[in-house]
């Protein structure tokens, strides 16, 4: 299948790839083809240059400094950047706090947040999954207890992707244990750089620090800082939670990983044939571009019919997204054979690593990469709950 574009989009297309070439800087580029990680700096820098653009909020109204692009131009957008090699967008200030702000906060907390994350002044984390408060969300136990014009906030955040950059954490707190428990969540913004917030990292088994546990042991927080009615954050956070999905399907990242696995098998030999023409192995790689191609369909009828707000049905492009990125990570492992098995975390970090590589250039990422994907189909909520989510709220079960 391949999406027929429009004049104005094949235009739309040919605008998007003159400005990365000549805009998205080739230390950034050369580092997300080859699978290394990038730095606070990097990201924010990228950020920057989007916005100088007036492109780095696609998902925004235009009145708030949004592109005002179709579904099929955030598509495109997001497909050219994948392919070029751009840096992902960190979502959490554009992609997840920034629609609860719009819909939910105050004038003042709009006149303040929303220019700042636009030009990536706060780098924003989420704060809603505590130790034993995961899936059972709605069971969180970090407190906040009014004090005057101040909240006094005490508990434990955990799971906190990249809180170690954080200026601002959006965060699920606890005024009320008096009724249902969904009734007494308030949804805070907790200044990072505030007395008593400590953040610890937490390893992942690619030996990468990327998620942390934050503690709040008596953090002043503004009322000011609240958005929306004390008790009312369970519904904001679900507002939130359908932004967060849609984002997390992922499918121009796909695409371009799926080309990088159609390099690897071309390069790779089996039986004295490239791997590619190996008719098991073809097919396989041929079974996930149809899951791609379908999911990609799906994202973009999400995106057009709920008008950019999606509701339940962003648990689909949770789930499938997912599987495909995880496929995707494990097929290339196949191609590469043995040669992908030693687990080398510094050659997915380091820029200036120099070891002499076990393997073919592509080999020595692959491991860590395989490993940190599995995180996949746990965050934003973990599939089997997608599933439930499904039979719930869009097939009425
Ligand atoms: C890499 C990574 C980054 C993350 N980043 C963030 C972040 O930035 N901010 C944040 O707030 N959170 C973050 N999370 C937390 C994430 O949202 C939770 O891990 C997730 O919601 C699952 O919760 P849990 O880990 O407590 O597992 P549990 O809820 O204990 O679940 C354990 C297992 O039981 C299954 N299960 C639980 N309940 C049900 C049910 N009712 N039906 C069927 N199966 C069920 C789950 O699917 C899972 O397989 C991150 C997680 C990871 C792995």
């Amino acid at each position: 299948m391949e999406l027929v574009l429009s004049p104005e989009d094949a235009a739309f297309r040919a605008e998007v790839r003159a400005f990365l070439q000549e805009k998205l800087p080739p230390d950034l580029a050369n580092k997300s083809a080859t699978g290394l990680r990038l730095g606070k700096d990097e990201h924010v820098r990228w950020q920057k240059i989007l916005h100088e653009k007036g492109w780095v909020a696609a998902n925004w109204p235009v009145e708030h400094g949004g592109t005002g692009w179709t579904a099929m131009q955030k598509h495109i957008f997001e497909e050219e950047c994948a392919a070029a090699g751009a840096p992902p967008l960190i979502p959490f200030g554009l992609l997840m706090v920034a629609p609860v702000i719009m819909a939910f906060g105050n004038q003042a907390q709009k006149d303040r947040y929303l220019p700042r994350i636009l030009r990536s002044d706060d780098w924003w984390c989420q704060g809603y999954s505590e130790p034993g408060s995961g899936s059972d969300l709605a069971s969180l136990r970090t407190r906040a207890v009014r004090d005057g014009d101040h909240y006094v906030v005490n508990g434990q955040k955990t799971w906190t992707t990249l809180a170690q950059h954080a200026d601002m954490m959006f965060t699920l707190v606890r005024t009320d244990d008096s009724g249902k428990r969904q009734e007494g969540i308030t949804f805070l913004l907790i200044d990072m750089h505030s007395p008593g917030v400590t953040v610890q990292p937490i390893t992942t088994m690619d030996g990468s620090q990327e998620i942390n546990s934050v503690f709040l042991d008596d953090v002043r927080v503004p009322v000011e800082n609240r958005i929306g009615e004390e008790g009312k954050g369970w519904t904001y956070a679900k507002y939130l939670l359908g932004h967060e999905r849609t984002g997390i399907a992922g499918t121009g990242r796909s695409k371009a990983q799926l080309r990088r696995l159609k390099e690897i098998a071309r390069s790779e030999m089996s039986g004295g044939r490239p791997l590619i023409e190996d008719p098991d192995f073809a097919q396989r790689i041929a079974q996930l571009e149809l899951d791609l191609l379908s999911l990609e369909s799906l994202v973009l009828r999400v995106l057009h019919d709920s008008k950019g707000a999606p509701g339940p049905e962003a648990s689909f492009l949770k789930i499938k997204g997912t599987e495909v990125q995880q496929k995707l990570t494990e097929l290339m492992m196949e191609a590469v054979g043995p040669y992908a098995a030693p687990f080398q975390p510094e050659a997915f970090r380091e820029e200036h690593w120099n070891e002499e590589p076990a393997g073919p250039d592509y080999a020595p990422p692959l491991a860590a990469v395989y490993f940190n994907w599995r995180k996949a189909s746990i965050y934003g909520g973990s599939n089997e709950i997608q599933r439930n989510i499904i039979a719930k709220a869009v097939l009425g079960l």
